[in-house]
């Protein structure tokens, strides 16, 4: 049985071929990809070592990172029922997929993509994150850009229940109220 024939191709002149072009992958370390994943496949419920069901449970008791003193402060203990793999992430590292979290920083001209997880305050460190609520508990986290603030509730299941976003008019009021004659003098 021969292969089958595209009406017209038969005789067709055989189309030069196009050269392959390599094209460069956006910048990133395997590093950070690999790191994006667990913390992904943790926050979609999936043990990112051997796919089996894991549960998660918010911490506020401290806690660190490779058995280093306990620098940290907040956040979510994921634990894998079948294979026994535990892993504690930050809030910010929790909601790092949130789309509340990518249009914030989209309409700043920032793409969360272009640096690594550990470069961004916000996940790499919990200094933005405080608890709101303790019955049920309830933690904030409040990344800023400029004068903007995001303000994410996130519940103790990692799941964000309530986000809205603040501009910070102190420093604009002090700047409106100065005359423009002495803004260069000051
Ligand atoms: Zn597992």
């Amino acid at each position: 049985m021969s292969a089958p024939v595209i009406s017209g191709a038969e005789n067709a002149p055989a189309m030069p071929a196009v050269p392959r072009k390599e094209r460069a992958v956006p910048e990133r370390s395997a590093v950070d990809a690999v790191y994006r994943q667990t913390v992904s496949s943790l926050g979609d419920g999936v043990c990112p070592r051997c796919r089996g069901r894991v549960t998660v449970d918010a911490t506020t008791d401290g806690w660190s990172r490779d058995q280093g003193p306990r620098s940290l402060t907040y956040g979510f203990e994921y634990a894998c029922r079948d294979c026994g793999g535990r892993w504690t992430t930050t809030v910010g590292e929790t909601v790092l997929d949130h789309p509340a979290v990518a249009a914030f920083y989209h309409d700043h001209g920032v793409d969360l993509r272009d640096s690594h997880v550990w470069e961004l305050e916000f996940a790499a460190t919990d200094h933005d994150t405080r608890v709101r609520s303790r019955d049920p508990l309830r933690l904030e986290l409040r990344p800023r850009c400029g004068n903007d603030e995001l303000v994410l509730v996130v519940a103790d299941d990692g799941s964000v229940v309530r986000n809205s976003r603040h501009t910070k008019f102190t420093a604009r009021d002090t700047w409106f109220d100065r005359p423009a004659a002495d803004a260069g003098r000051n």
